[in-house]
């Protein structure tokens, strides 16, 4: 059979297509066809051979895939890799993240975004959404999106808005050195840094007032507006510890998610990390706006947050992708947080029939750029060519009963062959096509070194910690 698309500019052929299209198709052995940056045909490889492409990628023994979107990032905080283990959250943030957040430079920022860049591009991810927050000023947020691009990712610098200190960060002990702008200067910066890069950017930038329950509340309202204004989406951190709500309830005398829609504020552009601590109604409310929820179980197990309810929030239309959440899970690794998606929810409910592997490929693809509101997330004619193909034939895939369950259970990022973004390959043959990697490496070592000192980490340098003591209680106790 001749293909409908007689030349193309990319085939990806003979490999096991996973489309997570309407049908969730799994085309084994099938063939994706690419021109400019959008697919154009997607079929039985045995179809589309006879299509005259300017490049073939030989998938034989590979999955293709779309490319993972990654909905809540802090990349600057890669620069920090490996430190602030097993601390206390009081520690962690007073000791390790406030003292960064309030020392770090334009280009420590600019290169810690980019070996996270680098390493989404070895795993796979062609999205990420960069809650950026450090620092904020309009050419260290340039900078950062110029830094994700470099690489050739898609995606979204959310620049985090602080503004004035309210009675609730101070009340709750927050740093007063994180507020350093007015609300107004907050809004202007991040204006400027929209308009610098509009919406059609390959990387654009979102208003994030930080977090729902501290930032005030006509800061959220404002960033939500600029937003609106813009044509974007806008990002917070909302109820990640047991505590957001009770505060927030105590201080406003209602619930964050239900002051959120009381403003008109939830909708398909309001994207909110977390979302751990929400009643049935806020459930509810996020459901039937189509409010974006970026799931990221490393972190909530990392630090110890809780467990977000995914079932529940699916269920009531919830758009919820998945975050890796900066360096709470020291690595950039989609795999990783897919399958922790589904482990989670499974010891949870104490049932594992709670969520699988193909929940978790919708959470990463489908539903991530749903959330980012990008025309990509599935392999299907007319959708942006953003694709993640994989090796499958190393000893750990072997033998391949199904690809799916392969995929997130026994796939890591060094199986990664090649990540296309937009019909471009970016990353290739072990190697990112469009920046030097050995010199982004380099930099970000001798740059986070300087960070380390001046931040006065070096106490966190320890080679080894000492393990918890075993507990004096009796067994069973
Ligand atoms: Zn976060």
């Amino acid at each position: 059979m001749n293909p409908t698309t007689p030349e193309c500019d990319l085939l990806i052929t003979g490999g096991a297509v996973v489309t997570v299209d309407d049908r969730r198709r799994v085309i084994d052995p099938g063939a994706v066809a690419v021109t400019g940056d959008r697919i154009v045909e997607v079929g039985p490889a045995a179809d589309l051979d006879s299509c005259r492409a300017k490049r073939v990628i030989d998938a034989a023994g590979k999955a293709v895939l779309p490319g993972f979107v990654d909905t809540h990032q802090h990349l600057f905080q890669y620069l920090l890799r490996g430190l602030g283990e097993g601390l206390e959250i009081w520690p962690w943030l007073s000791d390790f993240m406030w003292p960064v957040t309030t020392t770090i430079s334009t280009e420590e920022a600019r290169i810690g975004a980019q070996i996270g860049a680098v390493e989404a591009a070895r795993s796979g991810v062609t999205t990420v959404l960069d809650n950026h927050y450090a620092p904020t000023d309009l050419t260290s947020t340039l900078a950062v999106a110029d830094a994700i691009e470099e690489v050739g990712l898609r995606g979204a610098v959310a620049r985090g808005m602080t503004g004035e200190l309210t009675g609730m960060a101070a009340k709750h002990g927050l740093a007063g050195d994180l507020f350093r702008y007015s609300n107004r200067e907050e809004v202007e910066i991040t204006r400027a840094a929209m308009a610098a890069r509009p919406p059609e950017s390959r990387v654009g930038v979102w208003p994030a007032p930080l977090n729902i329950i501290y930032v005030s509340q006509r800061l959220v309202a404002d960033a939500a507006a600029l937003a609106r204004e813009e044509g974007t989406g806008w990002h917070s951190h909302c109820s990640e510890a047991a505590n957001d709500p009770v505060f927030y309830l105590e201080e406003y005398n209602r619930r964050p998610v239900e002051w959120l829609a009381e403003r008109g504020l939830l909708g398909p552009e309001a994207t909110l990390a977390h979302g751990i601590f929400l009643d049935d109604r806020e459930v509810d409310l996020v459901g039937e706006s189509g409010t974006g929820i970026a799931y990221c179980p490393i972190s909530h197990q990392y630090i110890a947050l809780g467990v977000m309810r995914l079932r529940d929030l699916r269920s009531a239309g919830a758009t919820v992708g998945l975050g890796l959440d900066g360096g709470s899970g020291h690595r950039l690794d989609m795999f990783a947080c897919m399958k922790q998606a589904v482990l989670l929810q499974r010891v949870h409910s104490r049932s594992p029939v709670e969520s699988n592997g193909e929940e978790a490929i919708e959470l990463a693809t489908r539903a991530g750029a749903e959330y980012m509101g990008i025309d990509a997330g599935v392999i299907a004619p007319g959708k942006l060519a953003d694709l993640a193909v994989i090796d499958q034939s190393g000893p750990h895939h072997a033998p391949l009963h199904r690809t799916v369950a392969s995929i997130v259970y026994s796939t890591g990022p060094a199986d990664v062959t090649h990540t296309i973004v937009g019909g471009e390959v970016i990353y290739e043959q072990g190697r990112c096509t469009k920046v030097e990697e050995a010199a982004v490496i380099e930099e970000a070592n001798g740059r986070a070194a300087d960070l380390v000192a001046r931040a006065g980490l070096a106490p966190l340098l320890e080679p080894w910690r000492t393990a918890p003591e075993p507990r004096r209680t009796e067994r069973g106790a």
